[in-house]
């Protein structure tokens, strides 16, 4: 039998499906893991270890993996009083826990007149839920051994903070998600994939994404919840062919599903089943022509922006610019200096709430323009307003993707922009990824947003749509432009047309500030 483990209840919270498939298949069955993704994890392994380096731990010595040894090696450690135990090992029946850290408190307990509460190492600024359960399952684990449950548990934060929470406020849940975790041990196939944002990262991707296309599984369907997709399969509609098609007589026929959702989901369907986006009627969307999209890639761990990009006017032969700041204390001015020359009225567009989030955190310490605020447009609003797509879209490489059939990836993975920067090449390969966004983005606005804002164009784009379903459902590429297939841009100039391929480029480090490529 497969003990359940603190990971378990971390990875079910993320996706139910994902904690089933860790119960049952071995590490061997994951797809291995890209080099970005060993990168991220090894720094969260190093952040560990250099916390616990600072503090006098003691930790179990046992022979590998022989969980019983180690427990039994834990139990001598807390009842000689150790301060604090660095990976203790707590087990019972069915569960095994890990903690990263065990530290004594006054009060009685198994152990004598002391007792210990659970401490987890955290890379991340803020607490999560997920972490929150893990600590409370190791705690459960504990309150076992030592005849007590602690009040609290604690998370030690990126910057070193504890937060503490009490541990009565979670056990409902925990035990929830225990018991969810039994079930789906003991009955693996009462789970399958949904596809959701967290299969961009799994180690199970390629596994569960053939597998949804395989039955037309209706999470491929933009707007798909699982609460939608469980009513629609009990009324007979449980493929994406027949959802483009469904069109229930009464509210019973449609579960009591809300009308106008399926009206959108059905929509949904179609797009799927024609291969491209749906342009939405919006006769009063602006063309937001006077404006420039600046773009930022940045490093989450270290809660840096690595490099600025931007391209004016917003168009596909805009200016591209960009600018890689050296450090956090020069990120604000390497924005100004890269926005300075857009004319005051023009609109700044960006994707997501990350380039928003980041100005007012330093707008509030700096003397900041509250004007330049005011001009922030979110181009991913915009866009998930602007047209029905043929599968979910969050990120930005779903857009690029889905909204204009080109490959986001083919100029690198964000997530790895923070490796590139201990490579050789690591300033050229973040340019090209900044200046390659940055006319996806420009593709994106004048695909989908600009074609939205003009009402002939909608229209005859729905008809073709209509069409396109109408017809026997056959699934059809959109055809790639000529961008999709270009290669990543080896070199830049700050100041050139964006397609153009520059000659004779010299690159300037500003040291104090940011580091410029100038022509
Ligand atoms: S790929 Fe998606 S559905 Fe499958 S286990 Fe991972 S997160 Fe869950």
């Amino acid at each position: 039998m497969r003990r359940i483990t603190g990971t378990h209840v971390y990875s079910y919270v993320k996706c139910r499906h994902l904690a089933s498939l860790d119960l049952y298949l071995s590490r061997a069955d994951r797809r291995e893991a890209m080099p970005w993704e060993e990168f991220a994890a090894k720094r969260g392994r190093d952040f560990e270890d250099e916390y616990v380096a600072g503090l006098s731990v003691v930790q179990p010595e046992y022979p590998e993996r022989d969980f019983v040894a180690g427990q039994a090696a834990t139990i001598e450690l807390l009842r000689g009083g150790a301060e604090l135990v660095h990976q203790a090992v707590l087990s019972s029946e069915d569960r095994l826990g890990l903690p990263d850290l065990l530290r004594k408190l006054d009060g009685p307990s198994e152990f004598g007149e002391h007792h210990y509460e659970v401490l987890d190492v955290k890379t991340s600024g803020k607490s999560r839920g997920d972490q929150i359960l893990q600590v409370v399952f190791y705690t459960q684990l504990l309150a076992e051994l030592q005849g007590r449950m602690p009040e609290h548990g604690a998370l030690i934060l990126k910057d070193g903070r504890e937060e503490r929470f009490l541990i009565a406020d979670y056990v409902a849940a925990c035990d929830q998600v225990v018991a969810e975790l039994r079930r789906l041990r003991d009955e693996p196939e009462s789970s399958r994939p949904f596809l959701q944002m967290a299969c961009g990262g799994c180690y199970h991707d390629q596994r569960c994404l053939p597998e949804l296309k395989a039955r037309s599984d209706l999470s491929l369907v933009q707007g798909m919840s699982h609460g939608a997709r469980a009513i629609l399969e009990d009324v007979g509609c449980g493929t994406i062919e027949e959802l483009a098609q469904f069109h229930p007589d009464s509210p019973r026929a449609r579960g009591n599903l809300d009308a106008t959702l399926l009206r959108r989901l059905r929509r949904a369907a179609q797009a799927h089943l024609a291969g491209r986006p749906v342009i939405e009627a919006r006769p009063r969307s602006d063309k937001l022509d006077r404006s420039a999209i600046v773009h930022m890639i940045t490093d989450a761990f270290q809660d840096r922006v690595l490099g600025f990009g931007m391209l004016h006017p917003a168009t596909a032969d805009g200016q591209f610019t960009f600018v890689l700041p050296r450090s956090a204390a020069a990120e604000w001015s390497a924005f100004r200096e890269l926005t300075a020359g857009v004319p005051a009225r023009s609109v700044l567009l960006h994707f997501g709430d990350g380039l928003r989030r980041w100005h007012e955190e330093h707008a509030f310490s700096r003397e900041a323009d509250p004007s330049v605020e005011a001009r922030f447009v979110d181009l991913q609003k915009r866009l998930k307003g602007a047209a029905t797509y043929p599968a979910p879209v969050i990120l930005l490489s779903d857009f690029v993707k889905h909204g204009i059939g080109r490959d986001p990836l083919r100029a690198g993975h964000p997530g790895a922009a923070a490796m590139w920067m201990l490579e050789e090449h690591g300033d050229a390969r973040l340019e090209a990824k900044l200046r390659t966004d940055l006319l996806d983005l420009a593709a994106l606005k004048a695909d989908i947003l600009d074609a939205a804002a003009s009402a002939d164009v909608t229209d005859s784009r729905v008809a073709d749509h209509q069409e396109a379903v109408k017809r026997p459902v056959a699934k059809k590429a959109r055809p790639k432009s000529a961008d999709a297939k270009a290669p990543v841009p080896k070199a830049s100039v700050r100041k050139s047309p964006a397609r153009k391929p520059s000659t004779g480029t010299a690159k300037t480090k500003a040291e104090n500030g940011g580091s410029q490529a100038q022509a």
